[in-house]
């Protein structure tokens, strides 16, 4: 990267923090694209066509916002955009950002897009830190991330949770910048910062006492735009508006799906005793160590909220899309929406950018888990940056939820 100032989309507002830290722990200079705002919109609007995915838009926008601030050299700057194999545009968005970098005179701004497809690249030496520091980051900010969304609706004082998250990000961040990148060192450095942050978490609950539950909604949906919160209009915030408990499908849980995919294929072209198997095993094996270490502190706070392994989710979808037969994000919902009736939830909200490909499939699909599921109502928000009427909306399913909650019939 030669010194250029990475910049990451902020897929979720914590993740893309601890992300950039997890990479400056690595001695790359990085940092999130600035808040996303109408001039997000304004330039993801001028430079796509119209026909991009709206996650696309969103990042173009955030991207461009960088480059036409004046202090901004872009010979130094590069862009981290996230890629994916598979039939969905998302494989795209890195090779069209290339585009729309060259036509407008950016051509010496990089893009980095590593994956282990690619082996990584751009990253050389860097590549095994960068693995491991980004994959303990991003699961400690989905555990915070997951503490915030339990605490918020509970509030005595508005504001009172988003202070302790904010702490515990900081938190978060700072140690994985000031520990040295050993990989044992790092893991207790952080396994103490999540006891700090459960602490903080704790603390807050004992203060205001016991509460009576709210019903708890399942979300679900395309990874950017249910977690990006620009996007999504701040759905889940809206929703606690309501009186709601949001359970939000994490960040990695798509990393643990690519990594079963890997294996799933390894095995379809009988690779499954090859050295490049061998090195997916081990990694797996790490991951499964580190998410056992960072989670293991908040058995208590997470009872009844554990989130399932993979492969529970994966056959959870069975029944409606075999993951033989189909690829992607919708056999994750799907699958998780199943999950999420067991555990008590009183609706999912499946939340996808406008004519996204995974959330018209799941939409077709709904209705028949729905069914299955005692009536458990499921509801489709798509997002294009032009939403009107999501309030009156979830006014309206917030009904439905608490009367299937209640023993009613619904949607
Ligand atoms: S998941 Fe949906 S929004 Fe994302 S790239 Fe695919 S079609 Fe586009």
């Amino acid at each position: 990267m030669n010194g250029k100032r990475i910049y990451i989309p902020p897929m979720a507002y914590g993740s893309a923090r601890a992300f950039a830290s997890a990479l400056r722990a690595i001695g790359l200079d990085a940092e999130p694209t600035p808040p996303s705002d109408s001039r997000t919109r304004e330039l993801g609007a001028r430079f796509t066509s119209g026909d991009e995915c709206y996650p696309a838009k969103v990042t173009v926008g955030d991207f461009m916002k960088v480059l036409e601030r004046p202090e901004t050299d872009p010979e130094q700057v590069a862009f981290f955009m996230p890629t994916a194999q598979g039939p969905c545009r998302f494989g795209q968005y890195a090779p069209y950002l290339r585009q729309v970098l060259d036509a407008n005179g950016y051509d010496t701004v990089e893009i980095l897009s590593p994956t282990s497809q690619n082996a990584y690249a751009g990253l050389g030496s860097l590549a095994g830190p960068f693995v491991r520091t980004g994959w303990r980051a991003l699961l400690c900010a989905d555990l915070l991330e997951k503490l915030l969304l339990m605490n918020r609706p509970y509030d005595e004082r508005r504001g009172d949770t988003e202070t302790v998250y904010e702490e515990s990000l900081a938190d978060l961040c700072r140690t994985l910048e000031e520990t040295p990148v050993e990989p044992g060192v790092q893991l207790r450095a952080l396994g103490a910062s999540m006891v700090r942050s459960r602490g903080r978490f704790r603390k807050l609950r004992d203060r205001r006492g016991a509460r009576a539950s709210l019903p708890l909604i399942g979300v679900v949906g395309e990874i950017f735009c249910r977690l990006n919160t620009f996007s999504n209009e701040n759905l889940v915030r809206s929703l606690e508006g309501y009186g709601a408990e949001a359970w939000l499908s994490d960040l990695v849980e798509w990393i643990w799906y690519t990594n079963s995919e890997h294996f799933r294929k390894l095995k379809l072209e009988g690779r499954i005793w090859s050295a490049e198997a061998l090195g997916a095993w081990v990694r797996k094996r790490v991951q499964k160590h580190d998410e056992h270490v960072l989670i293991e502190p908040f058995a208590e706070d997470f009872a009844g909220r554990e989130e399932p392994d993979i492969y529970e989710i994966l056959e959870c979808a069975r029944p409606y899309l075999p993951r033989e037969g189909a690829f992607g994000e919708m056999v994750l919902n799907v699958g998780k929406v199943v999950y999420l009736a067991r555990k008590g939830a009183a609706g999912i909200i499946d939340i996808s950018p406008f004519t996204c490909m995974n959330g018209i499939v799941c939409e077709a699909i709904y209705p028949r888990v729905s069914r299955d599921l005692g009536g458990i109502p499921i509801r489709n928000f798509y997002f294009d940056g032009t939403q009107s009427d999501l309030d009156r909306d979830l006014g309206v399913y917030m009904e439905l939820a608490r009367s299937y909650r209640g023993g009613g019939t619904s949607a």
